[in-house]
């Protein structure tokens, strides 16, 4: 028995209608970074159909050493797989979204910091550096970050937007620039 078993019913309807679809650059030309809460999943809020864009999930949607490393290996695939079928204005738009109401904020408080380094293993400094607090705040530090981080591929663009969960809408509040 396993919680999954609704869901495989779910995907059962899926399937009845399903169309592979082949391996190719994401339609939209985008990679999307983004929190990993279940309210703001981005198939649902941005309408995205299976091929449509690259999606790369964490707490908080920080960009990570991580996320810098995942999206360099797309660049060099793109580059190397794909050669064929890049677009003159680059490989793909890195868009980082960050949302409002973000249960990484409770890590902005010290002693809930404190406690949950103790139980996670994860050092303090790490834990306080993933906090969205101010989404607007953190999303520019982290185009920033990815703009800046070393390898990245020039043809690669990062754009930065605020997902509000009161009202569903994203707001870009950094356009696309290359590093
Ligand atoms: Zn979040």
């Amino acid at each position: 028995m396993t919680k999954m078993t609704p869901l495989l019913e779910r995907n059962e309807q899926f399937a009845r209608t399903y169309t592979p679809v082949p391996l190719a650059p994401p339609a939209t030309q985008l990679v999307l970074v983004t929190c990993l809460d279940h309210r703001v999943d981005p198939a649902n809020a941005l309408g995205l159909q299976l091929g449509d864009a690259v999606v790369i999930r964490n707490a908080g949607g920080r960009v990570t050493q991580a996320v810098i490393d995942d999206i360099a290996y797309l660049a060099f695939l793109a580059e190397q797989v794909f050669a064929g079928q890049i677009q003159a204005d680059g490989l793909f738009e890195v868009a980082i979204v960050h949302h409002t109401q973000c249960g990484t904020g409770f890590l902005a408080d010290p002693g809930f910091r404190h406690r949950a380094a103790e139980a996670t293993g994860v050092a303090e400094a790490a834990l306080e550096a993933s906090a969205v607090t101010d989404p607007y705040l953190t999303v520019k530090a982290d185009v920033e970050r990815l703009l800046t981080a070393p390898g990245l591929a020039p043809k690669v663009s990062v754009s930065g937007h605020v997902y509000d969960i009161a009202t569903g809408r994203l707001a870009t509040t950094i356009d696309a620039r290359h590093p």
